[in-house]
C-alpha cells in the first residue's frame, strides 16, 4: 500500500476537500474539492502545510524523505495526462503555487511551465505543432524562475522583453514576438541567468521542480510575510505546495486565461462578471499586460466556453453557498478551472449577497448575519469619495469624524453663520482648533478642518455628535487667520475656494470631489430587520437634539440611551445665558438666569419625547465642569489689557474713565475663571458633584424634563424619561441629589396632574461605583456604564494626554494590544461592569442596565455587552446598523458555542 510516509506530507487532489484548508492551504483545498465535484481541473497533488513547518525543523532531512513521493505522485499524473515529466517530446510541465490557510500576499508567486529546458522545448515545438507556443512557454518558465525561485528581479527581464517588443514596433505586444525574437529573449534571459546566479539555467526538470517546492517553503518566512502576519494576526500555519499539470491560455487566438466572479463584486448584483485575454497566460490579466475583454464578447468568441463557464460558476456558487472569484483557461477551446475562492467584495455587495442569498434558499438568516463585517458596515453610512474620480490631496490630518464633503473654506465662526444664514450651504469651517464659541460656526457648517488637536478635541467631538465630518490635527495646514486663508507647501487657498474633507480616511483634497451617498435602503434595510429578529440586547442612540433623535429613529433605535444636556447649552444663543447663570453673584440672579434657560431645555425636551413617540429617553444631568462654558482665559485677559489701555489713554487726553464699569466686569469674569479653574479638571468638580454645589442647575433640568413629559403626556403622547445622575461614586451622593430631585419631580407631575412612568438611574464611570454597586442600587432602578470615563479611571489614564502621548508607545512596544478607549479592556474594566451588574442585581433584581459610552457601537464590545447581560447599548445614530449586527451575531456565536 502507497499509504504508509506518502500520505502524511503529500495529497492527490482527489484524496483532499474543502474543509482541509489548515493542512492543504485555500488553494488545494479548493483545488480537491472542485476535483471531486467533477469539474475540469487539471491533475496535480499538494505538499501540506505540515510538511512546510518539518522543513523548518529539518530541511534536509524532510526534503530527502519527500523526493521519492514527490516522484511518485508525479508518476500518477504522467498517468492521467499521458505525458512523461522530462521526456524530450512529450513533456508533462507543471505549475508550482503556493498557498496557506489564509490567502496572504508577501509569499511565493506561482512558476508556470515548469519541466521544460533547451532539448524538449524543440520536442514541444514539434510535438504541439506550435513552436511559438513552445518558445513563449519556455520564455516565460525562465522568467518565472529566475525571479520567484532565485531572486532576479522580474524588472531585469521585462527590460529584455520590452527592448524585443520595441524593436518590433512601438506599440507592439507580447503576442507579435515571434519564434525568432522568442530564440533571441530565452537567449538574452539566460545570459542574465549566468550573469545572476552564477550557474547555468538549470536543465534538470527534477532539479527545477524541488528547487521550486524549497523556494515556496522558504517564502513563509520571509520578511514581507511575517511582517503580514503579524499585523493581522495570522498564525504560523506554514504554507502548503500545489503542483498541477498545465493547461495553456497561450497556445494561439483560440486559447486564452481570465477571471470571474459569479456576482459581480462591486454591487453585489446577481450577475457574473469576468475578463479574459486570448493568446495569454497565468496572471497576464491581472498584470494588465493588454487590454482585457468582458465576459460578454465570450458569448461570441467562445458560445460553448462561456455557458460552460456560467454553469460552472453556478455550480460552484451552489456549492460554497457564497460568491465565487475563479480563475480559467481555455486551452484550445477547452475550458479549465484553475481556482475558485469565496470572493473578495464591497461593503455593500457584502450585504446584498448575503440578504439576496438567503431569499434564493441558498443560506439562513443566521448564515446571512455571520457573512457580514460590522465594522465594515459603517462604511456604508457616509458619504464617501468616488474611487473613480481623480483626486489631488493635499494633506492628511487625523480622521476624526467619518464621511466626506466637500465645501468652500471659511475661516471664522461668525462669517460661516452669516453666509449660512444668507443661504450658503457647503461651508468647511477652517480654524487653528474650536472652543465652545465656534458652536454656532460648526453648526452652520459641514464639515470642519483644524490645525491641531486630536480624536477627542472639541471640534472632533461636537462633529461626531453632529455626524459631521471633521478631519483634526492637519499639522501641514499652517492657518493665516489675518489673511483668511491656509497654505500646505506651495498652496494657498483662500476663503470660498473649494475643498473636500475625508473624515473616513484624514485627507484633504482640493476641489470638489464626486461623492458617493450613504444608502440604509433595499437590501441593506433588510439585513438589519433580519438582525433585530435575532437579537435579544437592545440599541439605542446617544441623541443630545431634536436632530440627532430624527437620526436615531431613521436608524432604526429602539430609544436614546444617552441624551448630554450640556450640548444644549451651547447653542449660540443660550450659552451668554449659561454664562451669566455660572458668574451670578447670589442665589437670586442666579436663578433669574436658569429661568431664561428652562423654556429653551423645555423645548428641546419636547421636541426629543415628540420624536422618540413613548420610547426611553435617557437624559443624562449636567456633567462638564462649569469653566467649560466659559470664554478662554487668555482671551479674557487679552481683551482686559486692551481695554485698560484705551481707558489711560482717555485719562490722559479726555480726564475720564469711559470704561472703568467695563473694566470691573471683566476682571469679575477673570477671577471668575481663575476660581473655577481647576488642576484636573477631569476629576473634580463635575457630574453630581455639581449638583451638590450648585442645586439649581439640576433642579432647573429637572423641572424642564418633568414639564416637557407632563406636557406631551395631557396630550396623550407616550413619554418614559429616565433621569440619569453622572459621576456617582458613592451611595450618599445619589441619596442627596435623587432626594431633592424626587421632590421636584413630584410636584411637577402634581402640577399638571398626570400618570407618569419615569426612573432615577446613574452612570456607573467611577470604579468606586461599580465597588459598591449593591449599595449604588438601592437608590438607582438603572446603572448606564460610561465606559470611556470607566476606561479613565480604571487605567488612571487621562484619555487625552494618554492617546496623544504615550498609548502609540505603548501599541508599538506590545504594552497594550489595543487603544482601550476604541476597543473596550473586557479583562479589566470589564471585570468591573461584570461585578458591578452581579452586586447591582443582587440589591434590585431588576435592574436595567446598558452601556452610553462610545464603545456602545463597537463590534467586541457590543458582543461583551450582550455576554454579561447588558440589556441595551447605546451609540451614535450611525453606529446602530453595526452594533445591530453585532448584537445579532453574538447571539448566533452562543447558540454555536
Ligand atoms: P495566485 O495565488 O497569485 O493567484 P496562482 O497559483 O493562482 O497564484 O497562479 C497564478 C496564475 O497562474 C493564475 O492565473 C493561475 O490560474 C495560473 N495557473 C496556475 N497553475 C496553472 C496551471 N497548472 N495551468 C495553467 N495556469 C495555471
Ligand atoms: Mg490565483
Ligand atoms: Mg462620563
Amino acid at each position: 500500500m502507497s499509504n504508509t510516509k506518502d500520505n502524511k506530507y503529500i495529497y492527490d487532489f482527489n484524496e483532499g476537500n474543502k474543509d482541509m484548508k489548515n493542512l492543504l492551504g485555500g488553494k488545494g483545498a479548493n483545488l480537491a474539492e472542485m476535483t471531486n465535484l467533477g469539474l475540469k481541473i487539471p491533475p496535480g497533488f499538494t505538499l501540506t502545510t505540515e510538511a512546510c513547518l518539518i522543513y523548518y525543523s529539518n530541511a534536509d532531512e524532510l526534503m530527502e524523505e519527500l523526493k521519492p513521493s514527490v516522484i511518485k505522485h508525479l508518476k500518477t499524473l504522467e498517468i492521467n495526462t499521458g505525458k512523461k515529466f522530462g521526456d524530450e517530446r512529450n513533456p508533462l510541465l507543471v505549475s508550482v503555487r503556493s498557498g496557506g490557510p489564509i490567502s496572504m500576499p508577501g509569499m511565493m508567486d506561482t512558476v508556470l511551465n515548469l519541466g521544460l529546458n533547451d532539448i524538449s522545448v524543440l520536442g514541444f515545438a514539434e510535438q504541439t505543432d506550435n513552436p511559438r507556443f513552445s518558445y513563449d512557454s519556455y520564455r516565460r518558465f525562465i522568467q518565472m524562475f529566475g525571479d520567484v525561485v532565485m531572486g532576479i528581479g522580474d524588472e531585469k527581464f521585462e527590460r529584455i522583453l520590452d527592448k524585443y517588443k520595441r524593436n518590433i514596433g512601438r506599440n507592439a505586444q507580447d503576442t507579435d514576438l515571434e519564434v525568432i525574437d522568442l530564440q533571441k529573449i530565452i537567449a538574452d534571459y539566460k545570459t542574465l541567468y549566468e550573469k545572476e546566479i552564477g550557474s547555468l539555467f538549470p536543465q534538470d526538470p527534477l532539479n527545477q521542480l524541488f528547487l521550486s517546492i524549497e523556494a515556496v517553503f522558504k517564502s513563509w518566512n520571509n520578511k514581507r510575510a511575517i511582517t503580514y502576519r503579524k499585523i493581522n494576526k495570522i498564525p504560523d500555519y506554514g504554507t502548503a505546495v500545489n503542483i498541477q499539470s498545465m493547461v495553456f491560455g497561450n497556445k494561439g487566438w483560440n486559447s486564452g486565461t481570465g477571471v470571474a466572479f459569479s456576482r459581480d463584486p462591486s454591487t453585489g448584483e446577481n450577475i457574473q462578471f469576468g475578463e479574459y485575454l486570448t493568446n495569454a497566460q497565468g496572471e497576464d490579466v491581472v498584470a494588465g499586460i493588454r487590454t482585457p475583454k468582458k465576459l460578454e464578447t465570450m458569448k461570441e468568441e467562445f458560445p460553448e466556453v462561456y455557458k460552460e463557464l456560467l454553469e460552472t460558476m453556478d455550480k460552484l456558487e451552489r456549492h460554497y453557498k457564497d460568491m465565487q472569484d475563479i480563475e480559467f483557461t481555455i486551452d484550445e477551446g477547452e475550458l479549465k478551472i484553475l481556482q475558485t475562492r469565496n470572493g473578495k467584495r464591497t461593503p455593500s455587495a457584502a450585504v446584498k449577497i448575503a440578504v439576496d442569498m438567503v431569499k434564493e434558499g441558498l443560506i439562513t438568516k443566521e448564515e446571512a448575519i455571520m457573512r457580514i463585517d460590522p465594522k465594515k458596515i459603517s462604511k456604508l453610512l457616509f458619504k464617501s469619495i468616488d474611487e473613480n474620480s481623480i483626486i489631488h490631496v493635499l494633506a492628511h490630518g487625523i480622521n476624526a469624524s467619518p464621511g466626506a464633503v466637500s465645501g468652500k473654506a471659511v475661516f471664522d465662526s461668525d462669517r460661516a453663520e452669516k453666509l449660512a444664514n444668507d443661504g450658503k450651504k457647503n461651508i468647511i469651517l477652517v480654524r487653528p482648533q474650536t472652543k465652545p464659541e465656534d458652536i454656532h460656526g460648526l453648526y452652520a457648517s459641514s464639515g470642519v478642518l483644524t490645525q491641531f488637536g486630536g480624536k477627542t478635541s472639541h471640534a472632533a467631538v461636537v462633529a461626531r455628535g453632529m455626524g459631521k465630518p471633521a478631519v483634526v490635527g492637519a499639522q501641514d495646514v499652517e492657518i493665516d487667520e489675518e489673511k483668511q486663508e491656509f497654505r500646505v507647501n506651495e498652496m494657498v487657498i483662500k476663503e470660498g475656494q473649494w475643498i473636500t474633507i475625508d473624515g473616513t480616511t484624514g485627507r484633504i483634497i482640493e476641489g470638489k470631489v464626486n461623492l458617493v451617498e450613504p444608502e440604509i435602503k433595499g437590501e441593506f434595510l433588510e439585513l438589519l430587520d433580519i438582525a433585530d429578529s435575532i437579537k435579544t440586547m437592545g440599541v439605542r442612540a446617544n441623541a443630545d437634539t431634536p436632530e440627532d433623535a430624527k437620526k436615531a429613529i431613521e436608524f432604526g433605535a429602539q430609544g436614546i440611551g444617552l441624551t448630554r444636556t450640556e450640548h444644549m447649552f451651547m447653542a449660540k444663543e443660550r450659552l451668554p445665558v449659561m454664562q451669566k447663570m455660572i458668574m451670578s453673584r447670589t442665589k437670586e440672579e442666579r436663578q433669574d438666569a436658569l429661568n431664561k434657560i428652562l423654556p429653551m431645555q423645555k423645548g428641546d425636551f419636547l421636541e426629543i419625547f415628540k420624536i422618540m413617540e413613548g420610547k426611553p429617553v435617557t437624559i443624562r444631568l449636567l456633567d462638564p465642569p462649569l469653566h467649560e462654558f466659559l470664554p478662554e482665559l487668555s482671551t479674557v485677559l487679552l481683551e482686559n489689557q486692551e481695554l485698560k489701555m484705551t481707558n489711560e489713554l482717555s485719562k490722559s487726553l479726555l480726564k475720564n474713565n469711559p470704561l472703568d464699569e467695563e473694566i470691573a466686569k471683566k476682571s469679575k469674569v477673570i477671577s471668575l475663571i481663575r476660581s473655577l479653574s481647576e488642576e484636573n479638571p477631569m476629576m473634580g468638580l463635575r457630574g453630581c458633584r455639581l449638583g451638590i454645589v450648585w442645586p439649581e442647575i439640576n433642579e432647573m433640568q429637572v423641572k424642564a424634563i418633568f414639564q416637557a413629559a407632563c406636557e406631551l403626556k395631557r396630550k396623550g403622547i407616550d413619554v418614559i424619561p429616565e433621569i440619569m445622575i453622572p459621576l456617582v461614586g458613592m451611595l450618599s451622593e445619589l441619596q442627596y441629589v435623587k432626594a431633592q430631585l424626587m421632590q421636584v419631580a413630584l410636584e411637577t407631575i402634581k402640577e399638571y396632574d398626570v400618570e407618569l412612568d419615569y426612573t432615577f438611574g446613574t452612570m456607573i464611570e467611577i470604579p468606586r461605583a461599580a465597588l459598591t454597586a449593591d449599595e449604588i442600587a438601592i437608590e438607582a432602578e438603572f446603572f448606564s456604564f460610561g465606559t470611556n470615563d470607566l476606561t479613565q479611571m480604571t487605567y488612571g489614564f487621562s484619555r487625552d494626554d494618554a492617546e496623544g502621548k504615550f498609548i502609540p508607545v505603548y501599541l508599538n512596544k506590545e504594552i497594550l494590544d489595543n487603544n482601550p478607549f476604541e476597543i473596550l479592556d473586557q479583562d479589566g474594566v470589564g471585570k468591573l461592569m461584570k461585578m458591578a451588574i452581579k452586586l447591582g442585581k443582587r440589591t434590585r433584581p431588576d435592574l436595567k442596565t446598558g452601556i452610553c459610552g462610545e464603545h456602545g457601537g463597537e463590534p467586541s464590545a457590543v458582543k461583551f455587552a450582550h455576554s454579561i447581560g447588558l440589556d441595551y447599548v447605546s451609540c451614535s445614530p450611525f453606529r446602530i446598523p453595526v452594533a445591530k449586527i453585532a448584537a445579532a451575531q453574538a447571539v448566533i456565536e452562543q447558540r454555536s458555542s
